[in-house]
């Protein structure tokens, strides 16, 4: 009976949209205890748009974000694609990069129009001993409160404005968290982004009032070890991640799960694919796999 019953579970997870590697993979369902959530493209979209354009006194508004838009072009990331694209929206055709660089979890350098930009979070400014002037600091902070993750801009030893992303909250991650709980997951929000944002994305979706954590401006290589240190702390630990920065974190839990909306190598990592990037199905793939493992003892 157990083939048959594999089979089952797995034909009713494929109409659920959830691949499954193995059947090795339902046994461990039945331990894990804790859920590592990645906010960025997991908890929420991923589609982040552009929110605010903040210069600082005596800057431009519109040339912080045409040279940040310039510099970000080159860049892959959900951050740089909303900048890029508001910034070619607002106004019009962006200059070339002459040299360009990616500090992955901090942001990117390089050069425009003859004049050494960076954008990205203030450890990325640090390394050019730069930071933040009050009045900058003073909007950074309303755009965090509002769930907004905030870089800056800075040129030629300055920093010279503040631009805001947002992406949305997926309306299925409440609900999603509300089920993982119901299995008896303590949830984890764990991400890069700043605590301000990550606080507010896990009080959107219930994580904060459930007893559950927030990690957060965590670089993407040490994905991996908060897994290994929750594992330490003697928890079964599920993950699910979309980015190329969650496959490490991924592989090293107990039960990794890919958003199939991500990249290839979160889906390579995983154990198991959520194939329409529904968190709700990730508690679905855990209570299948229980049951279907309940069937064949
Ligand atoms: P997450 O864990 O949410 O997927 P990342 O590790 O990719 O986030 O990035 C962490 C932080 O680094 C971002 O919130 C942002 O402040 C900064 N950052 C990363 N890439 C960029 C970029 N291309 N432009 C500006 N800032 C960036
Ligand atoms: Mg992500």
């Amino acid at each position: 009976a157990t083939p048959t019953a594999l089979m089952v579970g797995t034909g009713r997870g494929a109409q659920l949209g959830i691949l499954i590697k193995g059947p090795e993979v339902l046994e461990t369902t039945r331990r894990v205890d804790t859920v590592v959530l990645d906010k960025t493209g997991t908890v929420t979209t991923g589609r982040m748009e552009l929110r605010d354009v903040v210069a600082a006194e005596g800057e431009d508004e519109d040339e912080v974000l045409r040279l940040a838009g310039a510099l970000e072009h080159a860049s892959e990331h959900p951050i740089a694609r909303a900048i890029a694209a508001g910034a070619a929206e607002r106004t019009g055709a962006l200059p070339a990069v002459e040299r360009f660089e990616n500090a992955a979890g901090l942001g990117v350098r390089g050069v425009v129009e003859g004049r050494e930009v960076a954008v990205g979070r203030e450890r990325l400014l640090a390394e050019s001993a730069l930071e933040l002037p009050p009045g900058l600091a003073g909007a950074r902070a309303a755009a965090e409160a509002e769930g907004r993750t905030a870089v800056a801009v800075a040129w030629d030893g300055k920093v010279r404005g503040l631009l805001a992303v947002a992406d949305a909250v997926k309306d299925t991650s409440a609900e999603a968290i509300t089920r993982l709980r119901a299995l008896g997951l303590t949830p984890v929000l764990l991400t890069g982004d700043n605590r301000a944002v990550a606080e507010s994305v896990a009080r959107e979706v219930g994580i904060d009032s459930s007893g559950g954590r927030v990690i957060a401006e965590v670089m993407p290589q040490d994905k991996v070890d908060v897994v290994k240190r929750l594992q330490d702390e003697g928890r079964s630990v599920a993950m699910v991640g979309d980015g190329v920065n969650d496959a490490a974190a991924l592989a090293q839990a107990d039960l990794g799960l890919a958003m199939g909306t991500g990249t290839d190598a979160a889906i390579e990592a995983g154990d198991l694919t959520l194939v329409r990037g529904d968190l709700r199905a990730a508690a679905d793939a855990i209570r299948l796999a229980r049951k279907t493992l309940s069937t064949i003892k």
